[in-house]
């Protein structure tokens, strides 16, 4: 069976609750992006959650999620969100290990491993983010060290538990730099992730990193590219919208 194509909006600490309710008001309102074998999933910032939620009361067409959690249930874990505190509002989602909270927040692989068993215990789906620096790259490591940081964050799961995981490959050089990696080299470090562990067979893989309305067909054309992670082009409903619709599966001419 076809992967469904799934695009994910990183919308990092931007927007206050009153600007994510007109950034979802104004993808409602409009219909060009919305295709039945793509799905969307919007990851606002921890205070935007509850108004995205009531935005879009129940519709479908909107998923949501966060972009980071704690593994704890609860605890004296000051400034943290907790799995089942996502599940009440809603979320379905939860990134992940993106390279910026590994960075500047210092997550390690295995904190990202015990993130990864919370969210499937929770019913979440998580959204692993993997990949190299820009002198890793350089180096011909891009491969080993993404499947490092998979086989890291995946250790300890059964195929079943894996194949509920969605990933993404986020070449740190690429991202928020307007630089985005080549499809076709996307394409191969995708597919060594896809077979670096069993269960992964079919899971969805994402691209991220400088995706935009202009490069996302021929990223989304490459056969492990399954949609996208995107930052700066999720933050403006029509640049949005304008990507969503260029990553449509194409219908094939006979
Ligand atoms: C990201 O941070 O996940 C990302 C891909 O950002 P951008 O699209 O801005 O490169």
């Amino acid at each position: 069976m076809p992967r469904r194509r799934l695009i994910v909006a990183n919308w990092k600490m931007h927007k206050t609750t009153a600007e994510a309710r007109a950034l979802v008001r104004a993808l409602l309102a409009d219909p060009s992006w919305q295709h039945p074998d793509v799905d969307v999933v919007l990851a606002p910032p921890f205070t935007a959650l509850a108004a995205v939620s009531d935005e879009l009361r129940g519709n479908p067409k909107l998923a949501y999620g966060a972009q980071t959690m704690h593994w704890a249930n609860a605890g004296a874990y000051t400034g943290e969100i907790s799995a089942p505190m996502l599940v009440e509002l809603g979320c379905r989602y939860v990134i992940l290990g993106h390279s910026e909270r590994r960075a500047a927040c210092g997550e390690t692989d295995a904190e990202i491993n015990k993130k990864v068993a919370s969210a499937l215990q929770h019913g979440l789906t998580p959204v692993i983010a993997v990949g190299e620096t820009l002198e890793e790259h350089k180096a011909g490591l891009a491969k080993s060290r993404v499947r490092e940081q998979l086989r890291a964050a995946l250790d300890g799961f059964d195929d079943a538990a894996r194949a509920r995981c969605v990933l993404a490959y986020e070449p740190i050089w690429a991202i928020g730099t307007g630089f985005a990696e080549d499809p076709a080299s996307a394409n191969d470090v995708m597919g060594t992730m896809r077979s670096c562990a069993p269960g992964l067979r079919d899971v969805r893989i994402l691209y991220g990193g400088s995706m935009k309305p202009t490069n996302v067909a021929e990223l989304a054309a490459q056969p492990n590219v399954d949609g996208g992670l995107v930052g700066g082009a999720s933050l403006d409903a029509q640049t949005f919208a304008e990507l969503i619709r260029s990553a449509h599966p194409k219908v094939a001419t006979a």
